[in-house]
């Protein structure tokens, strides 16, 4: 028995399913969880002393690798200063400032502890905001653990949704629509029939729970314009996006401007942080200035602002997004290559430092319907060979993958060089 199973035996005596977020249990390609003991730059290396080239990056925050020099000092020094204080502090007021003048449609902005949270008190906000209780999200689309937004389809295009997890009242869920991403159409129509009642569209301008996903042209042109006619708040989740598809997130890349975004991940630079943002007159809504409630004993926290501020400070290098951009094409192009000499239906997909494999024979995989429908018995085998040889990929097949800074191309091209051997064994 190697050390991660023989922690992952224990673990699962004292925390349910012994982890404490379900994706890491690797119920999505079967086996066991490694135990990570500690990262650097590019790699991670477990209980038993394996190195791994990294894409997952922590589900997102670590765009500038792992264990990275100026976050590290500087939450060294924070720490030394007192963990928290439950007073504002000058550092929340730099991280404010930072983050309006990275995400363009951010006039104000208030600092949480998870994208859950933030999620959940922006769909709060839009729906005091315009006083109305139905909600508009898309199938496949994640949005963080929020009863509101843990809500499928019903059946059939125009029903209410239900609930996708036991613990939610159906009461809850009926006043959450679900429709196709990617599908203006399907908007339309939920509008012309619903529009009024409306508060709000949340959409993930790249989508990245359903693997990578980006928006079809046209798609986000289209939320903002249903969303303008019917006076309806257009949210972007961009917890995922934000700072990974461009500096300024899916915003800035599509040129596309909602009304309030969501945030997490890299603007904490490994710490638990989320925020919320977007239009003056929107957030002062928001208590103390506004009737909506929200709150938070450690939002804001010292240490935890210090380690974003670390890290978005570093994402004004004008190099940054461009060799990202190149690396992730170094990858899914060479994915590309190897797959198609193995012969192995396949295709990729990528935004910025995003990006997805899907094990598919189509050509192109634009929908959710596509990406569930793909082969996961060869992504299942696909995933433990690359393990096998020390390259980290999330281990589901509807997760983006994620490129940082520090990957090398002689990191890209030994996942390359394990890639060739795990489509040979598909083969087989
Ligand atoms: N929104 C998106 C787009 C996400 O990808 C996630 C998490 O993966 C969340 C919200 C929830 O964030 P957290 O896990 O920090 O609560």
């Amino acid at each position: 028995m190697s050390r991660s199973e023989d922690l992952f035996a224990q673990a699962q005596l004292a925390i349910p399913g012994g982890v404490n977020s379900p994706v890491r249990a690797f119920n999505g390609v079967g086996g066991s969880p490694i135990f990570i003991e500690r990262a650097d730059g590019a790699y991670m290396y477990d209980a038993d002393g394996q190195r791994y080239i990294d894409y997952v990056g922590s589900w997102g925050p670590m765009i500038l690798g792992h264990n990275n020099a100026a976050i590290r000092e500087a939450t060294h020094a924070a720490v030394d200063r007192g963990l928290s204080f439950g007073t504002p502090t000058s550092s929340e007021i730099t991280m404010a400032e930072k983050i309006k003048a990275l995400v363009p449609s951010i006039e104000k902005v208030r600092m949480v502890n998870s994208g859950t949270e933030a999620t959940m008190t922006a769909i709060r906000l839009a729906r005091g905001f315009t006083g109305r209780d139905k909600i508009l999200k898309f199938e496949g689309c994640y949005h963080g653990h929020a009863d509101a937004l843990l809500v499928k389809a019903g059946s059939g295009l125009l029903t209410l949704g239900v609930p996708n997890s036991p613990g939610i009242p159906e009461d809850f869920a009926k006043h959450t629509l679900t429709v196709t991403f990617n599908d203006i159409e399907s908007v339309r129509q939920i509008f012309a029939e619903h529009g009024q009642d409306i508060a709000t569209i949340i959409v993930e301008p790249v989508a990245g729970n359903m693997n990578c996903i980006p928006p079809a042209p046209g798609f986000l042109e289209g939320l903002r314009e249903v969303c303008d006619e019917y006076g309806s708040v257009l949210i972007f989740d961009e917890v995922m996006s934000g700072f990974r598809v461009a500096r300024g997130g899916a915003q800035e890349y599509f040129n596309v401007i909602p009304d309030l975004t969501t945030l997490g991940k890299v603007i904490g630079g490994g710490m638990p942080v989320g925020a919320f943002g977007g239009k003056r007159e929107i957030m002062d809504y928001i208590a103390p200035v506004g009737p909506v409630y929200q709150a938070g004993t450690l939002s804001g926290n010292p240490v935890a602002m210090a380690a974003g501020l670390a890290a978005l400070s570093q994402l004004d290098d004008e190099a940054l997004y461009p060799q990202l951009d190149a690396k992730v094409e170094r990858l899914v192009t060479g994915m590309q290559e190897r797959a198609d000499a193995a012969g192995i239906p396949f295709t990729t997909n990528r935004a910025g430092s995003m990006f997805g494999f899907f094990f598919s024979t189509d050509a192109e995989v634009t929908s959710y319907a596509q990406a569930t429908q793909c082969n996961m018995e060869h992504f299942r085998k696909f995933y433990h060979s690359m393990l096998k040889q020390g390259i980290y990929l999330a281990p589901s097949a509807f997760e983006a993958g994620f490129m940082s800074a520090v990957h090398s191309d002689a990191d890209i091209d030994a996942t390359l060089d394990a890639a060739s051997n795990a489509f040979a064994e598909l083969k087989q």
